[in-house]
């Protein structure tokens, strides 16, 4: 660990002041100074999305982008600009990144997580991969393509959004249901979550994008029984009937299901030469993408110690492969038995875009012009991001943000906690490859 944070890396591989990946890397700290904190709760979010946002304006602005910037709340703003590809029969792509970040904990973090701070070549600060990284990479792109007058071949739509990490209600979800003309003529898009590297043999990578999301929702699970004195214990106590439940969701496991996204990660991962019982740390992330999952999260049952309660019940936070939302109700009533009551909150569905096809062909040559070991595989992303609501509109959602990390760097394990980091020669590659993506796609 060195003494004092350096404000470039230095050595061989450092890259010319000036060029495209120092300014990248210059917009990711500073994006990262701005704290853009999303508590989720209006009483405690601060103005730091619009300050990020108003950044970005800016220095879009000042090389001759036509910027709108939406505010559809005091403090919430998301910024689009427009560059205009050579085919005008090519769909556009929408290149966006959210400017918000989850809360810190600042006791837990040995670096200050507002600070951008560079030690050993590692820059830490929250965002440094979930996900100014991409909006630095984007905004150093979108300035250098028109500053060139460098022509992509399809319309690029850069989009900066508001509110990811609670949702996008006023963030992407806003954008998409009040003002769907900023995305008009949009096929696809580029975002979170992968890109990122891990290990094969022989010191090739895989490069992992996320072509589809699994579905949210939530399933309310009610014990009923009758309430009685808790001097005297009933057969049909519900906070026991609730509690068997509770515990066989947690000792359940779904059955995988061989989506296309799965399919086509266990064969092109297998071709590239990955074993599937060797993948460390990602093991858990490519499994809870192959099945569904119910995790019981908040329970809720009786109000006084010795009042057994008429009722009991427990949420859980339920996560849908795609084309599987029927057959999950069906497991889990079974699972929970018949003397407990689901009901099921409305379904934010998943999404699937195609596995194969012209844009996956490109984020394959990208990756293969800076780096010829790697290979692109598809994943199914157990989580969810704004391609989300971006499909609402017909947009086929790809999840990229490319970078070539040492086979020991967990990128994904860094998303939300403490000391959040990110190799700084990985932000250059990224910004190299994403440069390369936007301008052949
Ligand atoms: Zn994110």
């Amino acid at each position: 660990m060195t003494d004092a944070p350096s404000p470039l890396p230095e050595g061989p591989d450092a890259p010319e002041p000036g060029s495209l990946e120092a300014e990248a890397l210059e917009h990711i700290r500073a994006l990262i100074r701005i704290d853009s904190v999303n508590t989720g709760d209006p009483a405690t979010i601060g103005d730091g999305e619009t300050r990020a946002a108003l950044y970005v304006k800016e220095r879009l602005d000042e090389v001759g982008y036509d910027t709108v910037v939406v505010e559809p709340r005091a403090g919430r703003a998301s910024v689009v600009a427009r560059l205009t590809g050579s085919d005008p029969d090519a769909g556009a792509l929408v290149a966006h990144a959210h400017l918000d970040v989850v809360p810190v904990d600042a006791e837990d973090w040995t670096h200050p997580p507002f600070g951008a701070e560079i030690h050993d070549g590692i820059l830490y600060g929250r965002g440094a991969v979930d996900m100014k990284d991409f909006a630095g990479m984007l905004l150093a792109i979108a300035r250098a393509f028109r500053r060139e007058g460098v022509v992509p071949r399809r319309d690029l739509i850069f989009a900066f959004f508001a509110d990811e990490e609670a949702g996008g209600v006023w963030g992407a979800r806003w954008m998409v249901e009040n003002r769907p003309e900023l995305f008009a003529g949009a096929t696809e898009a580029l975002s979170e979550v992968g890109g990122f590297s891990i290990p094969l043999p022989e010191d090739r990578r895989a490069y992992l994008v996320a072509t589809a999301e699994k579905g949210v929702t939530v399933a309310t699970l009610t014990a009923r029984g009758s309430a009685a004195h808790g001097s005297r214990p009933t057969a049909d106590n519900a906070v026991v009937r609730l509690a068997q439940a509770v515990a066989a969701v947690g000792a359940h496991e779904f059955p995988v299901v061989r989506t296309a996204a799965l399919e086509r990660f266990l064969d092109v991962y297998a071709r590239a030469g990955g074993d599937i019982d060797d993948l460390g740390f990602s093991a858990s992330l490519i499994d809870a993408g192959s099945r569904n999952t119910a995790s019981p999260t908040v329970l809720s049952a009786g109000g006084k110690i010795n009042v057994i309660p008429a009722s009991a019940s427990a949420t859980l936070d339920v996560r849908v492969v795609p084309g599987q939302a029927d057959a999950l109700r069906e497991q889990l009533a079974a699972v929970v038995g018949d003397d407990v009551e689901v009901a099921w909150a409305r379904e934010i569905p998943a999404i699937e875009a195609p596995a194969e096809g012209r844009l996956v062909d490109v984020l394959q040559d990208a990756v293969t012009a800076e780096d010829p070991d790697g290979t692109v595989v598809p994943y199914l992303l157990p989580a969810s991001t704004d391609n989300k609501h971006l499909a609402r509109l017909g947009i086929r959602g790809y999840g990229f943000v490319p970078l070539r990390v040492p086979a020991d760097f967990d990128v994904f394990g860094q998303f939300h906690t403490a000391d959040e980091c990110v190799p700084v020669e990985a932000l250059f590659f990224g910004t190299r490859v994403t440069a390369r993506i936007l301008r052949d796609a």
